[in-house]
């Protein structure tokens, strides 16, 4: 299951500044912590004791991971015919003095959020937040694996959740994809350096981990508890992001998996505060790697809806905006150009603004190697832009070349309630398109470009939203009611077994319906008084060959009454018929 659960919008309040940025890894540079590795230009180094200073030693050749598919099309050098170069000089095209201001599309978030400081820091608009390295080449990541009791972290390949590949391998395998992820996306402007903590160092306990599984539960929490009693001369300096990484569980184990980004404070950091990234059970999945950090590194907001999420719904993949961008979904390393746009990986001649302008004509590329134009963002109120760029054409298309994608980017519109919302169709030479007050024709395209003519009309044209007050209802790190852990375990015999170690309620009522039906009730407590902590409810009556959810609501007050947070889960899966125990 794809799950990208991250909390940028919770996580996010408590966040703030900047680190410093770092020299690049290679032979005889400086480096923080004996023992770590790391991996650059195609060689992984270790950071050895060389005399009284640190430096990285020689280093060792790695094998390239396949670079990780994008969107753009793959171009060999003989077919870049003078057919680009033409359209790219089509003298219908605006010039650039026909343009508006680039800062007037450089547009703010209507939503912002607080940082502990105090600011407002957009996350879908500019300035970029000030903890982030947007624009920065680099940044520098250290993973420190956490094994506990039930869920390892092991070089033994035996013991590995797939396969005869262990955690390490999983480990040393997903990196170079990173970082190769970031080089792409970026085209060549960024380079991520991944250092791991040597073995001797990993974070063991004779305990189960403390990070729930369920959506919503921040894990930030249970990472301070940690470092407070347990790793007290933990260092983050050095570092503009620490990743905490658990294997990917034992053979068997379902549904252990937790991204998250995150921030907490620390005086072992350079600013008070560390930038912090979870990945619980999701070792081997390097977009979902790439995903958090487009959070803790460069402040990206979730673009899909927090709604499916918390339902344990997997978001609509037939949508444009989870097509085409990793934040919606992490199944491909795609980003919008928007969001390279936010994370300063486009320079300002690869964008170009229109506001007020009648009649435009545009050629934008999605060629990697070109400096031509990649993004037209079209103003339509502050916070609010209909933005155009550029995707492959399709064997399944009649006409061939590139086409045009269109969305739109609504910073009224929160992180989680889908902020950006891309057109799931893509429109080809010929084909035009009106939305928002704006009609735009596709005048010509070939493999690496497209003209596009953009013309402002009357018709739908987008109506600037009264600002929304700021939601006040209950977020976990705000709520009365804090949910530390839960599980949700078969018990035989068509029985299953809720614990939760929760706080601050007085009230709750826990149901079990059909996945597919929420009116095929099948257990129900009612609302019931009690304040336990840990609250365990035994589950019976459950069907088999069905899938279920389980939906858990917590009260601040007695009889239902007060604050409510509520929780659905569906990792019991389907029973199986014969004991009613979990199929494998
Ligand atoms: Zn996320």
């Amino acid at each position: 299951m794809t799950r990208s659960r991250v909390l940028i919008a919770l996580v996010m309040c408590i966040s703030l500044v900047s680190g410093p940025s770092f020299a690049a890894v290679k032979a005889g540079a400086t480096c923080t912590k004996a023992g770590v590795t790391a991996t650059a230009g195609g060689k992984k180094f270790t950071c050895i004791k060389s005399g009284s200073k640190l430096v990285w030693n020689k280093g060792v050749a790695v094998k390239k991971a396949a670079p990780a598919p994008t969107s753009s099309a793959t171009i060999s050098p003989g077919q870049k015919t003078e057919t680009r170069n033409l359209l790219s000089s089509d003298p219908r095209i605006t010039p650039v003095s026909g343009l508006t201001n680039l800062d007037i599309c450089k547009t703010e978030d209507k939503t912002p959020y607080t940082q502990a400081d105090g600011t407002l820091a957009h996350g879908n608009g500019f300035p970029r937040p000030s903890f982030t390295v947007s624009g920065k080449k680099s940044a520098k990541v250290l993973v420190v694996p956490m094994a506990f009791r039930n869920l390892p972290f092991t070089d033994d390949k035996n013991q590995a959740g797939s396969g005869s590949t262990s955690d390490l391998d999983q480990l040393n395998k997903v990196i170079p994809a990173v970082v190769e992820s970031f080089r792409t996306l970026s085209r060549n402007k960024f380079e991520i350096s991944i250092e791991v903590l040597p073995k001797s160092q990993w974070w063991v306990f004779n305990t189960d981990s403390p990070f729930s599984t369920m959506w919503g539960v921040p894990h930030a929490p249970a990472l301070q508890k940690i470092l407070d009693e347990q790793k007290k001369d933990f260092s983050f300096k050095g570092y503009d992001t620490v990743a905490f990484a658990t294997g990917n569980g034992l053979l068997g184990q379902n549904n252990l998996t937790s991204a998250q980004a995150g921030f907490l404070q620390s005086k072992n950091s350079d600013t008070g505060n560390a930038s912090v990234v979870f990945m619980i059970g999701a070792l081997d999945r390097p977009i979902i790697w790439v995903h958090e950090f487009g959070h803790s590194l460069f402040g990206l907001d979730d673009l899909y809806p927090f709604s499916d999420a918390a339902a344990g719904r997997r978001s609509d993949r037939t949508s444009g905006t989870a097509l085409w961008d990793l934040m919606a979904d992490s199944s491909e390393a795609n980003l919008l150009e928007w969001n390279k746009f936010l994370m300063g990986w486009l320079d300002n001649n690869e964008v170009r603004c229109i506001a007020e302008q009648k009649s435009t004509v545009h050629y934008l590329t999605n060629d990697p190697s070109s400096k031509g134009p990649k993004l037209l963002t079209v103003n339509l109120s502050p916070g609010v832009t209909l933005a155009a760029e550029v995707k492959p054409g399709s064997a399944s298309t009649v006409i061939d070349g590139s086409r045009l994608l269109l969305y739109t980017i609504n910073s009224y519109i929160e992180s989680g309630s889908e902020p950006v919302v891309a057109l799931s169709t893509l429109y080809s030479k010929g084909e035009s398109k009106s939305m928002l007050g704006w009609t735009f024709n596709v005048l010509d395209s070939d493999d690496n470009g497209l003209l596009v003519e953009a013309i402002k009309t009357d018709v739908d044209k987008f109506v600037i939203p009264s600002p929304k007050p700021r939601p006040t209802q209950s977020t976990p790190l705000t709520s009365k009611i804090k949910i530390e852990k839960s599980e949700l375990l078969s018990t035989g015999s068509f029985k299953a077994r809720a614990t939760w170690n929760v706080t601050g309620h007085e009230s709750y009522r826990l149901f079990v319906v059909a996945a597919d039906d929420a009116q095929k009730v099948f257990f129900e407590t009612g609302i019931r008084n009690s304040s336990q902590n840990p609250l365990v409810i035994e589950i019976s009556g459950l069907p088999c060959n069905r899938e279920v959810r389980v939906t858990t609501m917590f009260f601040s007050e007695k009889n239902g009454q007060g604050e409510r947070l509520v929780r659905d889960n569906r990792d019991l899966g389907i029973l199986s018929c014969e004991d009613g125990t979990k199929k494998p």
